[in-house]
């Protein structure tokens, strides 16, 4: 193993949780955001950042609403724990001959959304450097029972928040080479922080997960996580509207594999379903069960059953290109 691509993404955040050891906290490396007790209180711990040509093009979408994905990507990861985000951090990273305006636009659109959400922008960090890069860091309140990646038990229904496909649609579309203001703007995530709460507090499901690698990569961290496997109903998929002039399979490899969608994957019994959806409008739905084994079946309406291909982001992958946090 000589390089990035050869570890891959994961490889080296392994390798990394290896160098750590054991930190001697509730939850460490290895979930959607970290669990710390500090002095009295437990928070919830994360960081992800925004690059220039990886996660986001110039011109794609304002700087403002730039600045507003950057938060709503992180708080996704807070969401995913059960957590509430409560303060924030925006470390920026740009060229000198970067338009000051535009920066502060980023900051408007980060600081405006954090303040909606309860997580002031309360610091952060400037830098010089050969792209634009945001980096953010959000400090949030703990569920008394976090949603854990390992918290899926066999017996459990996965349920998905609401349909998927569509910003991994928007972005393909970009990419296709449709440019500028004929497009309109790619959707901004709603982190989906009021159902992660309520699932943690109301003590409706151990385990979920954000997707925002794809479906597929992200039930299987869940699945490896808990050491259980999962089946998917291809069928009861929810797809995003924008996908429903798309042929089915191709509109399905979006669902499946597309990523972005910054929806909450989680795990429960069955007898918690009729509360869990009657959490919200729409409902989430349930999309397939844990089983015993390993890695993800997709089952199709004919009852055919196959191995999901283990595809989904992966930033030191074959084929990586601008997406995804
Ligand atoms: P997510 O997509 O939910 O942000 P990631 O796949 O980026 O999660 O990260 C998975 C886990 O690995 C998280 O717990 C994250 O904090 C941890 N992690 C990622 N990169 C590093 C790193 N460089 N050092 C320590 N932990 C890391
Ligand atoms: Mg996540």
């Amino acid at each position: 193993v000589k390089t990035l691509g050869d570890l891959g993404e994961f490889g080296l955040i392994a390798r990394v949780a290896r160098i750590v050891g054991d930190p001697g906290v509730e939850i460490g490396i290895g979930d959607d955001a970290a669990i710390v007790r500090i002095g009295g209180g437990r928070v919830v711990l994360t960081t992800d950042a925004l690059v220039e040509d990886v996660h986001f093009r110039r011109g794609w979408e304002t700087p403002r609403r730039l600045g507003r994905r950057a938060f709503a990507v992180n708080a996704s990861d807070v969401a995913a724990m059960g957590g509430i985000p409560r303060a924030s951090l925006l470390s920026i990273v740009a060229p000198r001959s970067e338009s000051a305006h535009d920066l502060l636009e980023i900051h408007r659109g980060f600081a405006g959304a954090a303040r909606e959400h309860g997580a002031p922008l309360v610091g952060g960090n400037v830098s010089g450097g050969p792209v634009r890069m945001i980096s953010v860091t959000l400090v949030g309140e703990a569920p008394r029972r976090p949603l854990r990646r390992d918290g899926a038990r066999v017996g459990d229904l996965v349920f998905v928040g609401g349909p998927l496909g569509r910003n991994a649609l928007a972005r393909e579309r970009r990419l296709a080479g449709a440019r500028g203001s004929r497009h309109p703007p790619l959707p901004l995530p709603s982190p989906r922080i009021v159902l992660g709460r309520a699932l943690a507090e109301r003590r409706l499901s151990r385990a979920a997960i954000d997707l925002s690698d794809g479906l597929v990569q992200d039930l299987e961290h869940v699945c490896a996580a808990s050491g259980v496997g999962a089946e998917l109903e291809l069928e009861a998929i929810p797809l995003a509207p924008a996908l429903r002039r798309l042929a089915r399979d191709a509109a399905l490899e979006l669902a499946l594999h597309g990523g972005e969608d910054y929806e909450l994957l989680f795990t429960a019994p069955a007898r918690k379903r009729a509360a869990i959806e009657a959490l919200a409008s729409p409902a989430p739905v349930v999309i397939g069960r844990i089983v015993a084994g390993s890695g993800v079946v997709l089952v199709d309406r004919t009852g055919r059953r196959r191995r999901a291909r283990p595809a989904g982001f992966d930033h030191f992958g074959r084929g990586a290109r601008g997406r995804r946090g």
